[in-house]
């Protein structure tokens, strides 16, 4: 069989660019055209986590000037809003660096809109950005939101998922601006809606019941939500989907006039897992004005603001999580060898074991020159059987390296690979901060961030076996 390196000439695009995000030059990974990681590997060790927000700017601001675009082409009357869905991923330098790009705020949860509020309080979030609060909500959440409200946060859009909610708001003495989660029926779980998301808000006859009820009160209703799915890459079954609750959009504005944002929700997909990934942004952001302003022109209604909001779009591609390979061992016969990592693939990237099917980019930075053949990464980390990467039919091809069991350490030059697209739901399935599965300590994580057009790196280090004692209640005696 070929060379690593031919086998990785093999993956690249154009030139030197295997997508967008990685690039080899001179036999070196280079992530988003600055990160060089075999200098991050010698500065800061494997594994590691690196997190780089400039990436995020990127992509809310490419998002934003595609809409800004397709806007003008199709004609399209209102305005585009952006916001970032936080449950993607919560760390504080990736909430402030996509407000900072110009985000709005899409919130999932009570401590959620606690976050907003702090960063609304320290000037980071400002006054003008909206706050969408999705889900359903139990008193603490609907507690933080009137708090919020209260405190004189004026955009803040609670999206009732259940009329019951609104009763709980309704006696606040500022007027809410209201938003309504669309119910996905049995026709939408027939047109493939993932299972799961018909749990989420009311049905046309609750949605305008609920309209003659906030009538009577100084809130208003002025969003109606509705959202297909997640990484959804048919663009015109998507299109379709979202033309489909306009219908319920213009049918409830007879009850709620001020009715005038239609929330499509989350779903833009990411390239950030596969290199084959193929989406026309631009074709999306122009089709689905062009789609709606028809759709519009034949009932005869306005323009509604479109919002949008992204989570893996806004945060998959900025994370790498990079690891050292430290034994291999042969395959069972005619099975691929197994690679032990230090760390552990379920703590690290849970989505493995979560969602069927999911893999992530997975390329090796050094040993080039050995052949290239498949091989199954383990995680040294933990004890669990099912800490194991590829799974499925997927194949995942690294040089063939033999560290054998008997080799004393350290090795001179260890295999190191790296997973991409790790920036959205893995650190909080895996609850950041927390004990892990067998106690697997969460890597060092470098964080990059631009400050005046500078970047600037600073670390936080390996969780500590005091952390986790700690966190476990093992008091010191
Ligand atoms: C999770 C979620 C999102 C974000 O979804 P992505 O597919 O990650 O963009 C947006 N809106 C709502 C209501 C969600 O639940």
């Amino acid at each position: 069989m070929a060379t690593y390196k031919h086998y990785l000439a093999g993956l690249m695009n154009t030139g030197e660019q295997i997508n967008d995000t990685i690039s080899v030059r001179n036999g070196r990974i280079v992530f988003a055209g600055a990160v060089d990681l075999l200098d991050a590997v010698a500065r800061y060790g494997a594994p590691l986590e690196i997190s780089f927000c400039p990436l995020i700017t990127e992509r809310v601001q490419a998002m934003q000037r595609l809409f800004a675009a397709g806007r003008t082409a199709a004609g399209y009357q209102s305005e585009f809003v952006y916001a970032y869905a936080t449950k993607a991923n919560f760390a504080e330098e990736v909430v402030r660096t996509a407000i900072s790009a110009g985000a709005h705020y899409e919130t999932s949860s009570a401590f959620d809109v606690r976050i907003a509020h702090r960063l609304w309080q320290n000037g980071i979030l400002p006054s003008d950005r909206f706050i969408f609060c999705n889900g359903s909500k139990e008193a603490p959440y609907l507690a933080a939101i009137r708090e919020l409200r209260e405190a004189g946060f004026a955009n803040i859009v609670p999206i009732l998922d259940d009329p019951h909610e609104f009763e709980l708001l309704a006696d606040c003495a500022l007027p809410f601006m209201l938003g309504v989660r669309e119910r996905k029926d049995a026709g939408d779980m027939a047109a493939g809606i993932t299972y799961g998301y018909d749990r989420f808000g009311m049905a046309p006859a609750e949605l305008m019941q609920l309209a003659a009820r906030v009538a009577e009160t100084p809130h208003t209703i002025v969003l109606y939500h509705a959202m297909v799915g997640s990484q959804l890459t048919d663009q015109q079954r998507w299109i379709d989907e979202i033309l489909e609750s306009l219908a319920g959009y213009a049918q409830l504005r007879a009850y709620a006039p001020a009715l005038n944002y239609f929330n499509f929700g989350g779903g833009m997909p990411t390239g950030a897992y596969d290199l084959s990934f193929q989406f026309d942004y631009a074709a999306f952001a122009e089709r689905l004005q062009r789609a709606v302003a028809g759709w519009c022109a034949a009932q005869g209604v306005g323009h509604p603001h479109l919002v949008g909001e992204f989570g893996r779009y806004s945060v998959a591609d900025h994370g790498v999580h990079i690891f050292q390979v430290g034994r291999t061992k042969p395959g069972q016969p005619g099975q691929p060898p197994w690679y032990l990592l230090n760390g552990s693939l379920m703590v690290a990237l849970p989505d493995i074991l979560i969602v069927e099917g999911q893999h992530f980019i997975c390329l090796a930075l050094n040993h080039y020159q050995a052949e290239a053949g498949p091989v199954v990464l383990g995680g040294r980390r933990t004890c669990d059987s099912d800490d194991f990467y590829p799974r499925g039919d997927l194949q995942l091809i690294l040089p063939r390296i033999e560290m054998q069991s008997t080799t004393s350490e350290p090795v001179s030059e260890p295999l190191l690979v790296a997973f991409f697209g790790t920036g959205s739901y893995q650190a909080m399935l895996a609850g950041e901060g927390g004990a892990h599965h067998c106690l697997a300590p969460e890597a060092p994580k470098v964080i990059i961030e631009a400050r005046d057009g500078v970047l600037t790196t600073r670390l936080i280090g390996e969780q500590s076996w005091e952390d986790v004692l700690n966190e476990l209640g093992y008091a010191e005696g």
